[in-house]
Order: C-alpha cells, then sequence, then structure tokens
C-alpha cells in the first residue's frame, strides 16, 4: 500500500492549487481549503517563464493555460530612455511547437488552475482554515473553523508568505522580513510593440511592461521604502507617477495616463525562506510558505508550481512518506534557494544603486539554471 493515500491541501493559490492538480493526476484523494470565503485575485498580471511553461505542460493544462495567456518569447532590457541594453531569447522547454513564456492576468491563471483542480476531483472548501493539527506515527488529525474533522496521510502547507501552518511547524523561528523596496502595478491596453517582457532600468528603479493578452499589458516598477511607509489608498496614483518621474519613452507616457488611485496595486516586498526540512514528520510546507522572494526575477510563483509538480512525482514513486519527502527536499531545496537569493541580491543592488552590477549576467544565470531538469 503506498504511503500517502489522503492529502489535506491548506491554501488555494497557486502553489495549492498546482499541488492539488499534480496529487489528483497521481490519483491521491485531495482536500483542499482556502481561507478567502470569496476566492478573489488582485487584478494584475504574472510573468510565467519558460521553466513554468515546461511545468505546466507536465501538469497537464498547457492547452488552457494558453488559451488564456499572452505567449511571447525574448525578454529585452532597455534604459531609462527606452535605449536597447539587451535582449536575451526565449528558450522552447516545453518543446518547439510550445512558446517560451508567457504573460497571464492572475485572474484568468486562477480560473485555468481551479477549474482544473474541481474537474479532476480535488474537494475544496472555501473560507475555512485549520484549527488544530496532531499528528503521530500514522496520520495528521485536523480539526477545521467550522467544527468538522478529517484525517490525512499528509498535510500540505500552501498558505502563503504568512503561513499558519509554517508557525505550527516552526514557532516564530521564520517571520517574513520587508526588503526595503515595493512594486507599483497599473495596467493598461497593450501596445503593439510590446510584444515581448521590456525591462526598463533607471536610478529612480526598475520598471516593466508584461504583455498579458491581445489587448492587455500591465506596468510594474519597483522602488525604494526604506521605513516600510503605510500609503493612503487615495494617493496612490500620484505617487506612482512620482516615482516615474525618471523615465521617458513609452513609460513616461504611460506615467501620465496613472489617474485612479484603484487602479493602482501597491506591494511591499517581504521574503522568508526555511533554511532546514520544509516538512516535519507528515506536514510539508510548499511555495511561499517556505521560500517567498522578491519578484526582481519573476520566479516566486514558478518556484511554487515546481514545487507542487515534484511533489507529486515523488509521492507516486516507492519508499516510505520520510524517503519521499527527502526526495522532494533534494530536488527543491537548493534551486529554490538560489532563486530567493538571487532575487533578493537583485533587490540590494538597486537599493545600493550599484550600477556596475551585472542584472543582465544574473536574469542570464537564472535562465540556464531554471532551464535544467528539476
Ligand atoms: C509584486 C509581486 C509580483 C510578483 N510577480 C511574479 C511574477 O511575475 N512571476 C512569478 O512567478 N511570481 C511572481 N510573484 C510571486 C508569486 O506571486 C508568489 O510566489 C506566488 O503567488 C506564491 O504562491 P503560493 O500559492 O505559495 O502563495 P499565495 O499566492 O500567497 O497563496 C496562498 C493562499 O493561501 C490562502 N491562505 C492563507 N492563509 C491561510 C490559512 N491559514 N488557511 C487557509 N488558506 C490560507 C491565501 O488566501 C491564498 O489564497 C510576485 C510577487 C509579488 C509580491
Amino acid at each position: 500500500m503506498k504511503p500517502v493515500n489522503k492529502v489535506l491541501i491548506v491554501g488555494g493559490g497557486i502553489g495549492g492549487l498546482c499541488a492539488a492538480i499534480s496529487l489528483r493526476r497521481q490519483g491521491l484523494d485531495v482536500d483542499l481549503i482556502e481561507l478567502k470565503p470569496q476566492w478573489t485575485v488582485y487584478g494584475v498580471g504574472i510573468i510565467q517563464q519558460s521553466n513554468v511553461v515546461r511545468e505546466m505542460a507536465r501538469l497537464g493544462v498547457l492547452d488552457a493555460y494558453l488559451g488564456a495567456a499572452y505567449a511571447f518569447e525574448d525578454v529585452a532590457i532597455y534604459g531609462p530612455q527606452g535605449q536597447t541594453l539587451a535582449r536575451i531569447p526565449g528558450q522552447r522547454l516545453a518543446g518547439p511547437e510550445y512558446p517560451a513564456n508567457v504573460g497571464i492576468s492572475r485572474l484568468a491563471l486562477h480560473h485555468v488552475l481551479s477549474d482544473t483542480a474541481a474537474a479532476l476531483g480535488a474537494r475544496i472548501r472555501l473560507g475555512l482554515a485549520v484549527q488544530s493539527l496532531e499528528q503521530d506515527g500514522e496520520g495528521v488529525d485536523v480539526g477545521f473553523t467550522d467544527g468538522s474533522q478529517g484525517r490525512y496521510d499528509l498535510v500540505v502547507g500552501a498558505d502563503g508568505l504568512y503561513s499558519q501552518i509554517r508557525g505550527l511547524l516552526f514557532g516564530d523561528r521564520y517571520q517574513p522580513r520587508f526588503t526595503g523596496q515595493a512594486v507599483w502595478r497599473h495596467n493598461f491596453p497593450r501596445a503593439p510593440h510590446i510584444d515581448h517582457l521590456a525591462n526598463f532600468q533607471s536610478a529612480a528603479g526598475n520598471a516593466g511592461l508584461v504583455p498579458l493578452a491581445g489587448d492587455l499589458m500591465y506596468l510594474f516598477l519597483t522602488s525604494h521604502e526604506p521605513d516600510n511607509p503605510w500609503m493612503e489608498p487615495g494617493t496612490l496614483a500620484e505617487q506612482m507617477r512620482a516615482r516615474l518621474a525618471g523615465f521617458g519613452g513609452l513609460i513616461g507616457e504611460l506615467r501620465e495616463q496613472i489617474q485612479d488611485s484603484a487602479q493602482v496595486v501597491y506591494k511591499p516586498m517581504e521574503v522568508v525562506f526555511v533554511d532546514e526540512p520544509w516538512y516535519q514528520g507528515r506536514v510539508l510546507l510548499i511555495g511561499d510558505a517556505a521560500h517567498a522572494t522578491t519578484p526582481h526575477l519573476g520566479q516566486g510563483a514558478g518556484m511554487a508550481i515546481e514545487d507542487a509538480v515534484v511533489l507529486g512525482e515523488e509521492l507516486s514513486r516507492g519508499g516510505s512518506l520520510a524517503d519521499q519527502l527527502q526526495r522532494f527536499m533534494a530536488r527543491r531545496f537548493e534551486r529554490c534557494k538560489f532563486i530567493s537569493e538571487q532575487s533578493i541580491l537583485a533587490g540590494d543592488k538597486e537599493i545600493a544603486r550599484d550600477h556596475g552590477f551585472d542584472r543582465i549576467g544574473l536574469v542570464k544565470g537564472m535562465l540556464a539554471r531554471t532551464a535544467e531538469p528539476i
């Protein structure tokens, strides 16, 4: 008999939903709980690079995913006035017939993943959290906040940066840390020539344009916010414009169109890395719960998705649960640590205004590493 048949996934974000798909494809019985009673996803987009496209194929969702996304090939890096500094060709890791990279709205991605997980038979319950969790050698007894209970062979904490499950395993040993920067985002109609990921570097921060659909793209900007200030919601448009002051070209034109603060998504950058095995007994962390990093390399969700695929593979191979989780860690730990550290390094160099820093080399190093098989 397999050591794991019944799994509880805590958290219905990108990592939890991909884990539900991956585990259901291996024939495991999956319950997924999500804290939010209404499963809302905020309205900007996400960059998914070639390793993610490859994993979407392995999850068996590639066609639906590509149908909801904007496929593109290259990543370009420009100076603040729009001059080209580098053009990095995409890598078609999912196969020659599939695109290298994808931009997708978070909402569209959520629909693809949640519809697939539900269609595959994952039992999804919303507005629910773990009340109590007690494990013995044979299983984990879980009490839920609605008074119901369940017993599982494995509990997967995919509950994000402020993970409750991480707290249950490690107490307050791992706390999110503010890095000193924040990200500003705003959607726009796609400009016809934004058919690739366009990064713009300036002394004030880095901006970028990401195509999300035929008619949609989003603008992102990183900024230094040393004291993690409270941003009055009604001032976000004005504050985003002010931080884009050093940019000309298309970014400068778009800056003037940022007028409605309700359309600006502001997020301070916070990171955490569990620097030891991400499990104890029958409880495992994946995704941001274990390794939330900054968005500089656009790989946070990518690492959560890879975690989900590898977990499904290892749970379907032989050995005890301890063997399976050790093998999972062997395939995930150093790779996620690399992405985590390199992303944070890029931000630290921006904060230090280190203009000699080889950012293009850093991006190429990330692409080479993530192209490797997991
Ligand atoms: C500004 C910004 C831009 C980014 N851009 C990119 C990008 O371009 N590409 C990329 O790959 N990554 C990007 N990322 C990173 C990416 O968003 C995260 O790495 C990814 O969302 C992690 O997924 P997750 O499922 O682990 O966690 P989350 O997305 O945080 O999902 C956790 C889920 O668990 C639920 N939850 C929380 N607590 C509980 C609880 N106690 N019980 C039950 N449910 C709970 C939450 O409601 C949520 O639905 C970006 C991050 C930021 C901040």
